[in-house]
């Protein structure tokens, strides 16, 4: 089949692989004239290591990004309000932290090693026949009919209304200002956590091991370290200045404080916006969206660029037995527990880390220290970190 593909990310990269070596003549459209990894450090789960292991690709994952054992967050005084840990899930589980570009760079060389085409500096504004779908770019320039589209333009898509008419995607009112830190010393790759610092819901501090730092090869391994903000409160903190930054820092989480020590200027943190996406269906015709333009949603249970990988699997397995249209009907109905769970649950726990409601962190801080021992819950809130949580339809 001739298969078009909207955006060179995660979830449309692995896609194409898949897809190329099942045969299929794939064709990529980025609309970066250099496609490029944005966004923070990432967290891969059990889940999407598996996905990347059916890729061939989990060795370069793990020989480059930073083993992970679980998930522990505090309040300011020490006092232990989530303890996830893989192994609760299954024996063997583990996560990867790893750079963004780390695995950008993994799939994009896999994928242009498969000979997919790609297009750069190619943003599609339209595909005016969901039925017979070709690709329209701003310039007026078209491409020829596909058999299948995949749209995986992430969660800013500008192409999903058309395949879901009533799609909803707003973005949530707080997001994050992140930076890439080294970790000289690997203290806190020694830890192997994903470690946490919350006070009430107002303040939420981070930081992930994320391993080697492709923009420093043969440098020190590194960190992702990430800081709550409400997105429209950014020039404010911009504003404030580095020292009223470190000193936040140091009051809410003094441990974390080294890793600010060579920051020249708050430039050296990016901001990031994330959005709640709502779906009623994913396909439409011949076209079907996945990823973040699907599903997008915060990034509190780390799941997207998972989420992006396996959706790209499980797609790719249904067109190995059917022609699109049906593909896309079993593809969905594989698909849906799962990333209904997800959507669902990032949108009900983000309030609990971050917003103006300060009673909810309270409520949080009584009871998900306690969640975290008693068995079941523990195991069910460790499924959902591994990325195995689904509903039963
Ligand atoms: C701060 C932050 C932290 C995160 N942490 C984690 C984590 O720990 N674990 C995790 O799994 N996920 C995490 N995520 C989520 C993850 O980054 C996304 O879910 C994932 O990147 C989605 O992949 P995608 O392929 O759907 O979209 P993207 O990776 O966003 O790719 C979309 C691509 O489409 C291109 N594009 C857009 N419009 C067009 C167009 N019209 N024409 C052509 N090309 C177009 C874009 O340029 C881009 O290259 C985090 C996100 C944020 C913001």
């Amino acid at each position: 089949m001739k298969i078009g593909i909207v955006g060179c990310g995660m979830g449309g990269m692995a896609s194409a692989i898949a897809l190329a070596r099942q045969g299929h003549d794939v064709s990529v459209y980025e609309a970066f004239a250099r496609p490029g990894p944005v966004g923070a450090g990432l967290l891969l789960q059990p889940t999407g290591l598996e996905a990347l292991a059916e890729l061939g690709l989990l060795e370069q994952i793990t020989a480059r990004g930073a083993r992970i054992d679980g998930l522990r967050g505090c309040r300011p005084d020490g006092r232990l309000i989530m303890d996830l840990q893989y192994q609760y899930g299954r024996s063997n589980d583990v996560g990867i932290g790893i750079h963004r570009a780390t695995l950008f760079d993994t799939l994009f060389h896999a994928m242009r090693a498969e000979g997919v085409a790609l297009h750069t500096g190619a943003a599609v504004t339209n595909i005016p026949d969901l039925d017979y779908p070709a690709l329209q770019f701003a310039d007026g320039d078209a491409t020829g009919m596909f058999d299948a589209v995949i749209v995986s333009d992430g969660a800013h898509s500008t192409l999903r209304h058309l395949v879901c008419a009533d799609a909803r995607a707003p973005q949530y009112p707080w997001g994050a200002v992140w930076s890439i830190r080294p970790d000289p010393d690997r203290i806190w790759h020694d830890k192997r956590l994903l470690a946490q610092v919350y006070s009430g819901t107002r303040i939420m501090v981070g930081v992930l091991p994320v391993g080697e730092n492709p923009a420093e090869p043969g440098g020190p391994d590194c960190i992702s370290f990430f800081w709550s903000l409400e997105t429209d409160a950014v020039e404010q903190w911009q504003a404030g200045g580095l020292d009223a930054f470190r000193q936040k820092v140091a009051d809410f989480w003094p441990e974390a404080v080294p890793l600010l020590e060579n920051v020249k200027s708050l430039d050296e943190f990016a901001p990031a916006a994330y959005r709640d996406v709502r779906c009623r269906k994913w396909s439409n015709g011949k076209v079907i969206l996945i990823g973040d333009a699907a599903h997008g949603a915060s990034p509190q249970l780390g799941q997207g660029a998972n989420m992006a990988i396996c959706d790209a699997l499980a797609l790719a397995d249904s067109l190995k037995d059917h022609a699109p249209i049906k593909a896309f009907v079993k593809y969905e109905k594989n698909r849906r527990p799962t990333l209904r769970y997800y959507t669902w649950m990032s949108w009900a726990l983000t309030p609990v880390f971050q917003g103006h409601a300060d009673w909810i962190g309270h409520i949080r801080d009584v009871f998900f220290g306690l969640m975290c021992r008693l068995p079941g819950i523990r195991n069910l809130m460790d499924w959902t970190l591994v990325g195995r949580g689904r509903w039963f339809w």
